[in-house]
This record gives C-alpha cells, sequence and structure tokens, in this order.
C-alpha cells in the first residue's frame, strides 16, 4: 500500500550525503575532543570545521556558536541563560511559540519572573503595537519565533528585534522551522540569540546549535566540563555537529531549489484540498508561510479522530504538539489566532524535499474519503 510521509515539520530523514560525512566518526575518528592526543586532535578538527560552516551560515562568527543537544535545549538555554544572567525580572514571549521555549518561561514564572505573551492575528503573525507595548524597562528579553512549527506562519523577526533593542532588552528567535528555509544571517535579523535543530533540515536528531551574540550576558545552562568554552558541559556530539553542519549547508545550498519544488507540491495540495473537501480552513499566512507547510482544519471531522484515519489510509501527517503527545487539547497556536474550540485542533501536513505531486495528490484523495467517513457517522 502507498505511504505518503506528510510530516517533515516533525522530522526529516537524515540525507545520505549528510550520513556519509557523519559516518568516520562514529568508527576510525572516534575521538574526543577534549582528548589531547591525535584521535582527539581529529575530533577536534571536526567539530571546529562543523563550527565554522554553521557561523559563516549564519553570518556570525564560530565563537558565536554553541553545539546543543537539540532545540529544545538551545530554547531553553536561551531563555533561561540571558534571563538569569539579566538585571531585569521581566520577558516577553510570542504567544504561539513552541513548548520549549513556553516551558521555559513557566519555569522563570516560578522563579520569580513577570512573563507577558505577546499576540498574534488571526493569521498567526505577531501583533508588533501589542508586542511594543508589552516591553518595559525592566524586560530582560523578548522571545518570538522565526516562523511557527505548526500552521507555518513567517514572523517579521528584526521588527521583532528592534523594538526589543529599543527598550534595552535582548532579541532570541528559535529558528528551529525557519532554518534551511529562509536566509537567517543573525545581524540582517537583529537576532542576540538563536536557536537551531539539525533533525528539521535532513541533519541527524540530537543535535543543535545556539547562536550567542559576542559579549551577550548570558549564564550558563548545563554545568560540567569546560566544552564549548566553558558554558556547556559535557562531551559533543561529534557526528552529530559534523552531520548539522553539512545537513545545513546542504540545505542553505539548495534553498531556492528546494523551496520551489516543496511550495509547488504544497500548492497543489492546498487546492486540492480546498476543492474537493468543504468545510475545510487553511490556517496561518496564506503568503507568509514555510513553503512546505499546509495546516487545516476539517469542521466535523476533529484531528484526534481525523488522523488515525489518515495513518490507516497511508498519509503520515500531525496535529502539532498537543495532540501528538496523545492529549486532545486545543492547540494553542490556534487559541492565539482567536479560533473558537471548535476550529482549534487541525492537522498539520508538511511537505519536504523529496515529496512529489503524486504524494500530493494521493493525499488530497485521502483525505477527502476520511472526512467524509468521520462526517457521516
Ligand atoms: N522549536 C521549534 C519551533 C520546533 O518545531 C521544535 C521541534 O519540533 C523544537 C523547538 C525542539 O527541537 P528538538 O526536537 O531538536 O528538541
Amino acid at each position: 500500500m502507498r505511504s505518503v510521509y506528510l510530516d517533515h515539520a516533525a522530522t526529516t530523514l537524515v540525507d545520505p550525503r549528510v550520513l556519509k560525512k557523519m559516518l568516520p566518526y562514529f568508527s576510525e575518528n572516534f575521538g574526543n575532543p577534549d582528548s589531547l592526543h591525535a584521535c582527539g586532535r581529529r575530533a577536534v578538527a571536526a567539530v571546529d570545521d562543523a563550527r565554522d560552516v554553521v557561523a559563516a551560515l549564519l553570518g556570525a562568527s564560530a565563537s558565536e556558536i554553541y553545539f546543543t543537544s537539540g532545540g529544545t535545549e538551545a530554547d531553553n538555554w536561551a531563555m533561561r541563560g540571558a534571563a538569569h544572567a539579566a538585571d531585569g525580572k521581566h520577558i516577553v514571549v510570542g504567544a504561539t511559540e513552541h513548548h520549549a521555549v513556553l516551558g521555559a518561561a513557566e519555569m522563570l514564572a516560578g522563579e520569580g519572573y513577570a512573563v507577558s505573551y505577546a499576540p498574534v492575528d488571526a493569521q498567526g503573525k505577531a501583533d508588533l503595537p501589542a508586542l511594543s507595548s508589552l516591553v518595559r524597562g525592566d524586560t530582560a528579553l523578548v522571545a518570538f519565533m522565526a516562523a511557527n512549527n505548526e500552521v507555518g506562519t513567517v514572523q517579521p523577526v528584526a521588527q521583532v528585534a528592534e523594538i526589543a533593542h529599543e527598550r534595552g532588552a535582548l532579541f532570541f528567535t528559535d529558528a528551529v522551522q525557519a532554518a534551511g528555509c529562509m536566509e537567517l544571517n543573525v545581524r540582517k535579523l537583529g537576532a542576540d540569540l538563536l536557536s537551531l535543530s539539525a533533525h528539521k533540515f535532513y541533519g541527524p536528531k540530537g543535535v543543535g546549535a545556539l547562536y550567542i551574540r559576542g559579549g551577550t550576558p548570558m549564564a550558563k545552562l548545563i554545568s560540567g566540563g569546560q566544552q564549548e568554552r566553558g558554558m556547556r558541559g559535557g562531551t559533543v556530539n561529534v557526528p552529530g555537529v559534523v552531520g548539522m553542519a553539512e545537513a545545513f549547508r546542504l540545505a542553505c545550498a539548495e534553498r531556492e531549489e528546494r523551496n520551489a519544488h516543496i511550495s509547488r507540491v504544497r500548492d497543489l495540495f492546498v487546492e486540492g484540498i480546498l476543492r474537493e473537501v468543504p468545510g475545510s480552513v487553511l490556517g496561518g499566512h496564506p503568503e507568509d508561510r514555510l513553503p512546505g507547510n499546509a495546516h487545516f482544519t476539517f469542521e466535523g471531522a476533529p484531528a484526534e479522530a481525523l488522523l488515525p484515519l489518515l495513518d490507516l489510509a497511508g498519509v503520515q501527517a500531525s496535529a502539532g504538539a498537543a495532540c501528538s503527545s496523545g492529549s486532545h487539547e486545543p492547540s494553542h497556536v490556534l487559541l492565539a489566532m482567536g479560533r473558537p474550540r471548535s476550529l482549534s485542533r487541525g492537522v498539520r501536513f508538511t511537505f519536504g524535499k523529496d515529496s512529489s505531486e503524486e504524494d500530493a495528490l494521493f493525499a488530497v484523495s485521502a483525505v477527502r474519503d476520511c472526512v467524509a467517513r468521520l462526517r457521516t457517522k
């Protein structure tokens, strides 16, 4: 039976070219980069090269890149590290952030920080005047993601950075979903902190990076050895960072070609759904959205009932963070966009570089049939 993977925002497969680069660091070059002998020196050279590549692709210096265990760690470090090192006890966080950021904000709230949630409009875009009114003299940090993982809306990051900086606050952007699809130059964006995760752009899971602008006051999240210039204890995941750098390099080099292909396939799917499935509502921004993202809510066919049916029919999609963990709670992203609870459990279909037009057409028929079955129940 045909099976179509439309969950690239959850994770992607490792590109064979990336895997090839990684493999020697599991075997002949297995050294610990902290060892001073030849084996360790080979590992340290690989980590240095990877750091150079990631830095250059972000328009940063190598000394500003810190490798982490993924996007969640980078997000937690950005939030907690910046807040703990600052004088101000207030932070502003986008209402549609990933749970890694929201969770860190909740922990800070538990420690006595005041947290304000910056609203978005019905298409998931930052409401800039509202955000501006939330930033105060004691605001340590403003966190706003570059692109949303659920509905794909791309945010006016440079403008948010400007608002934060006008009041002397730091600006952090979670670029986990944007990386690879969008140009990310930290200077142009005005980011003081920016997080990445390799498995979203055809790299391995369990490795990410945090960009920390040189001179930014920052506390540690993980203490231990002197790795990562004494800022993040723990032996660096050498094959992981090698893979991350190669995956990021390929994603940036092939960005235009990939985006053109992915958005064409995605648009075919969106047009098909809107034509063939009455009562389907496209979520997110009509133009400013990630190329692979199509988010739909189907009246009378809630995500938690639709997703298992789609899976049986050979279409693998997801519901964004809440439902994927087995909960049937409405999505905080859709609620923040002003949706009523009845329309706040949608399905996220995310296309990737290897998705085909046939995949899109197959998925349209599967969605049409599964939604019809649920509605006649
Ligand atoms: N931030 C965003 C926007 C994400 O979409 C994700 C993953 O889904 C993360 C952070 C967490 O990244 P990781 O899976 O590497 O911990």
